[in-house]
């Protein structure tokens, strides 16, 4: 009830009762995610209807739960939360915190949003392309409905920009409230930044006598590594020294485990939570005194060129660093260190780039052209992304068929466009359904969901490592990765005990955690698809059944396809670029006229991942359209 906002609640309400829009800019940490719903709900408890944005599900979650606790109600009745695949409001909601692709669904469905009463767009700093999109929607929806308000919140930048935006909306100012947060640089720049991360985890655990810690790391293989190696050195842990509770937190994890983050380790324990940025913002663990960054983070780039989109490892921006640190001051004074040097630190880009400027941009314009945007490049934009890429993205729906040829959306890019998946995952699930092999497809594409399956060997393991595997090679016929993946999981499914599913996939170097995910994916997909669970999880596919598999992708990924020519080098089909199959592929040394492959990687030169074969007639009987017109 300290929290610097609830001083100035009477001002707030006063404004939000009379503003349509208004900024609310604040340091992190001052209440506004927890306190300015409740504010406003207070104006007219019967009547308001607020649904607050939240880039990040774990986020929308956590903060239902901690404000339906404040107000001493359970969750999911005046205080709800709506993410992919879980909701948890009903018709008594009168807060609900969502993700913001759930409110863009909403938004599809019910186009003035006549549910609520007030939108906050919460972490609108941080720029995602979805929150992007939804400032655009929104300020043509306060056109109609007079009767809506808007509240945009962010950390302490780019307020006037957004003010700007709608109409020079009234801007105003929270104090932060922060606890002083001692930072510590490293000397030199280290060579293993994971390795770096555990020894300061380690140090910490022995020089502190209380206080949890938080380690930000790049992804899930890092953090993955990094639990590997506290758990080994937990084993020789003096037993003066709390015992550590190690406890993973990345976006594809279930959702009861990231919520074990939140809660206090069973016995003495220490907790330690390995995180990627998904806990850079909004979070708050509770105990945290301790920040360990390791100033890296992935970020999805789109190469326009190739049509396709990677993860890189690059370092975060000075604001994403200042966030990082911030985690450790929420509750008490804390220590934050920086796994690179000062030098380092100022070189930083002072920003993370906006993510619209980077990323592929089919997945909104398809909802843009779902909602009725005819001209995509004379829509409203917050922030306008490059005409290149607008232009290879309405190629690739075209291609997928979500629009016909006058650029409209057809009913299959209706359906993609309500799919919780990419348009081209999207497509392949739709195509499936009709060619009668959704459930291998399922499993596929759930797998597919999942970062870092199937682990790289050390390059002096890799022989003994594919000889294992070559048995799941050889039962799927020589038809490539995707059928490789699906014989994998059916073996593991038939497995016992969870040690000997461990063992297993230890010995394959298979991610035996990421493979226990699986099946919570595929069950919520087919929730989604409205498919009823079919028992055939272990139906061995057959050589025409395998085909069909491999079309349906086809018809989600033709851009993702290239040809041999004959000196045996891969060519794409879009772009004439030269790849090489990896070699970690089944298909690695094989030869076949042409190539589909569902991943792309580059390192000292293009990859493609996933790889399958197809025959070029296919490409002519998947996509006609698509093929016809390039060569026009
Ligand atoms: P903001 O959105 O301005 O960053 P929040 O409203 O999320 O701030 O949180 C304000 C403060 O409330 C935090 O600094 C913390 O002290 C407390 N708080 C919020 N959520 C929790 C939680 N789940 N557990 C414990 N304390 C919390
Ligand atoms: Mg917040």
């Amino acid at each position: 009830m300290s929290l610097p906002i609830t001083a100035a609640q009477d001002v707030l309400r006063e404004k939000f009762a009379k503003n349509r829009v208004t900024i609310l800019v604040g340091e992190t940490g001052s209440g506004k995610s927890t306190q300015v719903p409740k504010f406003i709900r207070s104006l007219d408890p019967e009547h308001e209807r607020i649904a607050i944005t939240q880039p990040r599900r774990v986020a929308a979650i956590n903060l239902a739960r901690r404000v339906a606790d404040e107000m001493k109600v359970s969750v999911g009745k005046e205080v709800g939360y709506t993410v992919r695949f879980s909701n948890m409001s009903g018709a008594s909601t009168g807060i609900k915190f969502l993700t913001d692709g759930m409110l863009l669904r909403e938004l599809l469905v019910k186009p003035k949003l006549s549910q609520y009463t007030t939108i906050v767009l919460d972490e609108a700093h941080e720029r995602t392309l979805l929150t992007d999109l939804l400032m655009g929607f929104l300020k043509a929806l306060l056109r109609q409905r007079t009767d809506l308000r808007l509240v945009i919140m962010s950390a302490t930048i780019d307020a006037e920009r957004f003010s700007a935006f709608y109409d020079d909306a009234e801007v105003l100012y929270v104090q932060g409230r922060m606890y002083n947060v001692e930072r510590f640089y490293l000397p030199a720049p280290v060579e293993d930044v994971v390795d770096a991360a555990v020894r300061t985890v380690v140090q910490i655990a022995m020089g502190e006598k209380t206080g949890d810690i938080l380690v930000f790391l790049a992804g899930q293989e890092e953090i993955d590594k990094a639990t590997d190696m506290l758990t080994e050195v937990a084993q020789s842990w003096p037993k003066e020294a709390p015992e550590l509770a190690v406890l993973p937190l990345y976006a594809a994890l279930p959702q009861n485990q990231q919520m074990a983050v939140f809660e206090r380790p069973k016995g003495n324990r220490r907790k330690v939570v390995l995180a990627t940025n998904i806990a850079e913002t909004s979070l708050t663990i509770p105990g945290v005194r301790y920040v360990v960054d390791s100033g890296l983070h992935k970020v999805k780039v789109w190469w326009h060129d190739l049509g396709l989109d990677s993860l890189l490892v690059v370092p975060i921006s000075q604001s994403s660093a200042a966030q990082r640190m911030g985690r450790a001051g929420r509750e008490a004074p804390g220590k934050c260190y920086r796994l690179y040097t000062e030098q380092d630190y100022r070189n930083l880009k002072t920003q993370n780039e906006p993510e619209v400027l980077r990323c592929d941009v089919a997945s909104p314009l398809l909802v843009l052209k779902c909602a009725g945007v005819d001209n995509v490049f004379k829509w409203d934009w917050f922030e306008r992304p490059q005409k290149k890429a607008m232009v290879a993205s309405l190629t690739q729906l075209y291609a997928l068929g979500a629009l016909d040829n006058a650029g409209a959306i057809t009913p299959l890019g209706r359906k993609m466009a309500l799919l919780p998946l990419a348009p081209h995952l999207a497509a392949v699930l739709l195509k499936a359904q009709a060619a009668g092999v959704e459930d291998a497809v399922l499993d596929i594409v759930s797998c597919l969901s999942i970062e870092n399956l199937l682990m790289n060997p050390h390059p002096d393991k890799r022989d003994d490592v594919n000889e294992k595997r070559q048995p799941f090679v050889q039962a799927s016929a020589g038809m490539g990765d995707l059928l490789v993946l699906r014989e994998l999981l059916v073996f593991f499914r038939g497995l016992g005990s969870r040690d000997e599913k461990r063992d297993w996939c230890r010995d394959l170097y298979i991610n035996f955690r990421a493979m226990s995910n699986v099946e919570d994916i595929k069950r919520q997909l087919q929730g989604y698809l409205k498919t009823k669970a079919r028992a055939d999880n272990d139906h061995r596919i057959t050589a025409a059944e395998a085909e069909q598999v491999i079309k349906c992708f086809l018809a989600g990924f033709v851009c993702n396809t290239a040809l041999m020519l004959p000196d045996r080098s891969y060519k794409t089909v879009v772009g004439s670029q030269t790849i090489n199959i990896h070699p970690s592929s089944s298909m690695f040394g094989k030869r076949t006229e042409a190539i589909i492959y569902t991943e792309y990687i580059f390192t000292t030169k293009a990859y493609a991942r996933m790889v399958s074969p197809i025959q070029l007639d296919w490409l002519q009987e998947i996509a006609p359209h698509f093929l016809n017109r390039r060569e026009a």
